[in-house]
C-alpha cells in the first residue's frame, strides 16, 4: 500500500453528507490503514437549503459523530471535524448561525449552485445554457462569497468544469475569466483564506486538480499565502487519493507547506 505518512487530507465526506457513503469511524480506520496523519471531514451543508433539509439536525449529528469518531483514534489519527458550507453567502444570517452552532475545525467555503438553480452535477446537458455567461456569474458568486469570507478554505474553484467536460465534452479555458480569477484570487490572498487544490478531479473525466498549477502559481503571485490539499473523497477507498499530486503541485507553484486547521487556526505543514 502506498504511504501517506506526511499527509493530511483536508476535505471529505462522511454518510452524514447526502452524497456520502461510509461513517466517520470506518472512514478513521481507513485513514489509519493508508497511514495518514490527519483527516478533516466536512460533511456538505446547503446554506441555500438549510431550512428544507433539515439542516439543523444533520449537523448537529455529524459534528457528534466525528467528535465520538476522534476521541476513539486519539493518539493514532488527527481527526478534523469540519463543515462544508454551500452557497452561504446566499443567506448570510443562516450561514453565520451555522457556524457558530459548534466549534468546528475547518469551514469550506463552496458554490455548488447559482441562486434558485440546481448543483452543476445535476446539469445533464449544457448545450442550451450560456456557458460563458453561467460561468461569469458562477465565478462573480464565488466573490460575493470572499466578499463575506467567514471561511477558512476556498473550495474547488473550478467546480463546473468538471461537469461541462464530463456530460458536453467542454474543456473549459480558465483565461477567458482571468480579470474575474484575478479578483477572487486577491481577495481570497487579503483574507488569508486557504485556497484548496481539489484532487477529485483526477478520479473524473476531466482528469485534474481544481484549480490546476498554473491558478495557484498566480494566487501565490498576488500575494497568497496558505494553500490547502482536498480529496473531496465520498467514499473510504478515495480517502488521500490525489493528495500527492494536489502537493506537488503547491510545491510548483511556489509553496512550501500546506495547511492544515485546528480550531480555526491555521498550521502549515511543510511538504517533504
Ligand atoms: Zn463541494
Ligand atoms: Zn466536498
Amino acid at each position: 500500500m502506498a504511504s501517506y505518512k506526511s499527509i493530511i487530507d483536508m476535505h471529505t465526506h462522511t454518510d452524514n453528507s447526502f452524497d456520502g457513503n461510509h461513517s466517520p469511524v470506518y472512514m478513521c480506520d481507513a485513514a489509519c490503514n493508508k497511514g495518514l496523519r490527519a483527516i478533516a471531514f466536512t460533511d456538505h451543508c446547503e446554506v441555500d437549503a438549510y431550512y428544507k433539509d433539515n439542516g439543523e439536525r444533520n449537523v448537529r449529528q455529524a459534528f457528534f459523530e466525528i467528535a465520538k469518531a476522534r476521541s476513539a483514534f486519539t493518539g493514532k489519527l488527527l481527526v478534523l471535524n469540519g463543515i462544508e458550507l454551500g452557497q452561504p453567502a446566499y443567506d448570510i444570517p443562516t450561514a453565520e448561525k451555522i457556524i457558530a452552532s459548534q466549534k468546528f475545525d475547518v469551514v469550506i467555503g463552496s458554490v455548488h449552485n447559482l441562486r434558485e438553480r440546481q448543483d452543476f452535477y445535476f446539469i445533464e446537458d449544457f448545450s442550451a445554457i450560456d456557458v460563458e455567461a453561467t460561468l461569469k456569474e458562477y465565478f462573480a458568486e464565488i466573490l460575493t462569497m470572499l466578499e463575506w469570507g467567514n471561511f477558512d478554505i476556498l473550495a474547488h474553484l473550478t467546480y463546473p468544469f468538471r461537469y461541462l467536460y464530463a456530460r458536453n465534452n467542454i474543456r473549459e479555458d480558465i483565461h477567458r475569466y482571468q480579470s474575474q480569477i484575478d479578483e477572487i484570487l486577491k481577495l481570497a490572498a487579503e483574507k488569508d483564506i486557504a485556497l484548496e487544490i481539489n484532487a477529485a478531479g483526477l478520479r473524473q473525466p476531466i482528469n485534474r486538480l481544481s484549480p490546476e498549477v498554473e491558478t495557484v502559481a498566480r494566487f501565490k503571485e498576488l500575494g497568497g499565502r496558505l494553500v490547502s490539499v482536498g480529496s473531496d473523497a465520498h467514499y473510504a477507498q478515495h480517502i488521500a487519493v490525489g493528495i500527492k499530486d494536489a502537493m506537488a503541485a503547491a510545491k510548483d507553484a511556489g509553496f512550501d507547506c500546506v495547511t492544515l486547521f485546528q480550531k480555526r487556526q491555521p498550521m502549515e505543514i511543510p511538504i517533504e
